[in-house]
């Protein structure tokens, strides 16, 4: 069975949309490589996951990714930032950072990040990062020692013991934000100051627009995000162009990535909507829409997310040079730099 198959729309909104905007050469910033098995619940098969890793993304491997890349965005060069997918509670993490690693050692400006829970040990993290040469740290809510993910501090579920390691190593960190405003809450933005002013070596990456799926987040955030040091941003999975716009004019062209969030979000169908303050995923299979006076048909999110970061581009004026450097240059940079100091 073949992962993801183009039809006529999709073909359609690559051709008169997206194939003059996405640059030769792409660096994916927020990818996952895993294996279906890593999640080790015992009751895996009824778990929500399955909705999403169905068969033909149980082994996410590059492999997969250069197909779907191949077939989305044709004759793209892509080189990667890679990650494990964080299964919540019962993961199996030795394995999944292994096999990450060993993934991305095929393309050497490609690199890979180690997923952490609290309870690792600065040893830990050393030692993994020495053998397998992990450019950074992937922690996640799920894995929050207060045991909640919704409303959970930074620190609980990325110690400061582990933020030091990423100081002293200079690591990259992928931060998905928690809390329910992300970075438009008061406690996310005093920690981020802190802790970007107390270890500043660590380079932070606050994937999908710092969690912002609309405006409202970074404008309330202000000056504050864009006097953040050391804070990159990745537009993965935002399908507002009102959200990307927002995070360009607030901290500038340069701090912004292209990230894909491949597999499997970024090639299902569907698009990530906002509305009040809140946001969900519209699929073909969540929602009760009333289509039949249109083409009802939806197109992958990765092309949703172009479209968006298209929009936002052409609002700010965007050069070809600043959109290649969105989509390439900057990241490649970072990870570059990230590996020389290793
Ligand atoms: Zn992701």
């Amino acid at each position: 069975m073949a992962a993801i198959e183009l039809n006529d729309l999709d073909r359609r909104i690559w051709d008169e949309e997206l194939a003059g905007f996405v640059p030769q050469r792409v660096f994916d910033v927020h990818t996952h490589i895993y294996r279906w098995e890593f999640y080790t619940a015992p009751d895996k098969e009824q778990s929500s996951y399955r909705q999403f890793v169905s068969k033909p993304f149980e082994e996410a491997s590059w492999r997969l990714l250069d197909e779907c890349d191949h077939l989305l965005m044709p004759d793209r060069q892509v080189s990667r930032l890679a990650f494990p997918f964080p299964f919540a509670e019962h993961c199996d993490f030795a394995a999944s950072n292994q096999f990450v690693a060993e993934q991305v050692a095929v393309d050497s400006p490609s690199g890979s990040l180690m997923l952490v829970r609290p309870e690792m040990t600065a040893g830990d993290i050393v030692a993994a990062v020495r053998k397998y040469c992990f450019l950074g740290l992937k922690p996640y809510r799920f894995y929050s020692q207060t045991g909640d993910a919704v409303n959970c501090r930074l620190t609980d579920f990325l110690p400061e013991h582990q933020i030091e390691v990423a100081h002293e190593l200079g690591l990259l960190i992928m931060m998905h934000l928690s809390r329910a405003d992300a970075i438009g809450d008061d406690q996310n933005l005093a920690d981020l100051h802190r802790l970007t002013a107390s270890y500043p070596n660590a380079k932070w990456i606050l994937a999908h627009c710092a969690r912002s799926y609309s405006a409202w987040p970074i404008e309330r955030a202000g000056k504050r995000l864009s006097e953040l040091s050391n804070v990159w941003f990745d537009t993965s999975s935002v399908c507002e162009a009102d959200a990307i716009e927002a995070l360009i004019r607030s901290v500038g062209p340069d701090r912004v990535m292209y990230g894909s969030d491949d597999v499997p979000v970024g090639v299902l169908r569907g698009k990530y909507i906002a509305f009040g303050y809140g946001w969900a995923y519209l699929s073909p299979t969540n929602h009760q829409l009333n289509l039949t006076h249109c083409d009802s048909r939806m197109t992958f999110t990765r092309y949703e997310q172009l479209r968006a970061m298209r929009q936002a581009a052409l609002r700010r004026g965007l050069s070809n040079e600043q959109i290649r450097a969105m989509f390439f240059d900057t990241a490649a940079d970072l990870v570059a730099t990230t590996r020389s100091a290793l």
